[in-house]
């Protein structure tokens, strides 16, 4: 299971605290929030992959908080609940949450579930529409494309340059096989147009584009996306 981003959204410092030790160990890369306006300004620029989200916070409840994020979102969500018998009757109103667990909880048991989630939604997501590489997630069917500091601009042919490697990490592609699978090829496509989509694409995609992480030059031959 690879690394996963988790949102910790839970105002008890103590509670937070023992669960981020908890899904770092697991290797997952952890933000809190400590209120119900921080969550949803996290969840904005860190785009998680799964939520864990307290009920009683300050400012907007988990309820709202978690409606909030179902009007934009399908990210996993647990709800962590203070009674028993509360599960039960949120879980009857349906929220979208995607599974709750009572307080006080064993943490042990909140990563165990956490892994879970995360399992099934890989698998869903491996088959699908959804390349994810590191930071970047790219979308088949919406076209978009999204690193950590949110949604990348990028024009129709940038983005089918980037799926083309993307789809096949570690493959060399000459700017010929670039230019038939990305260009139509009836028009007269120089190799330097793809040189320059190469360029733009970096700029916008590459943390340091002069240093790619992504897209990388194989010298004399063409280019590979490194995974
Ligand atoms: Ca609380």
């Amino acid at each position: 299971m690879p690394a996963a981003r988790v949102l910790v959204v839970e105002d008890e410092p103590t509670v937070a605290d023992v669960v981020v030790r908890y899904l770092e160990r697991d290797g997952h890369d952890v933000e809190v929030a400590g209120d119900g306006p921080a969550a949803l300004r996290v969840f904005d620029e860190f785009r998680p992959d799964i939520i864990v989200l307290d009920l009683m916070l300050p400012g907007l409840d988990g309820v709202e908080v978690c409606r909030r994020i179902r009007s934009e979102s399908g990210v996993p969500i647990i709800m962590l609940t203070a009674r028993a018998g509360e599960a039960d009757r949120l879980a009857g109103f349906d929220f979208g949450a995607d599974d709750y667990v009572t307080k006080p909880f064993s943490p042990r048991e909140l990563a165990a579930r956490v892994e879970a989630i995360l399992r099934r939604t890989g698998r869903a997501e491996s088959g699908g529409d959804l390349l994810r590489h590191g930071d970047l997630r790219i979308d088949r069917l919406a076209r978009t494309v999204s690193s950590r500091g949110g949604e990348l601009r990028l024009t129709a042919r940038e983005f089918d340059l980037l799926l083309v490697l993307a789809s096949h990490p570690r493959q060399v592609f000459t700017r010929e096989q670039l230019i038939t699978a990305v260009w139509d090829h009836d028009t007269e496509t120089e190799e330097n147009t793809v040189t320059v989509h190469m360029r733009r694409l970096r700029a916008k995609l590459e943390p340091d584009p002069s240093r790619p992480r992504y897209l990388k030059t194989v010298w004399g031959v063409g280019y590979r996306f490194e995974p």
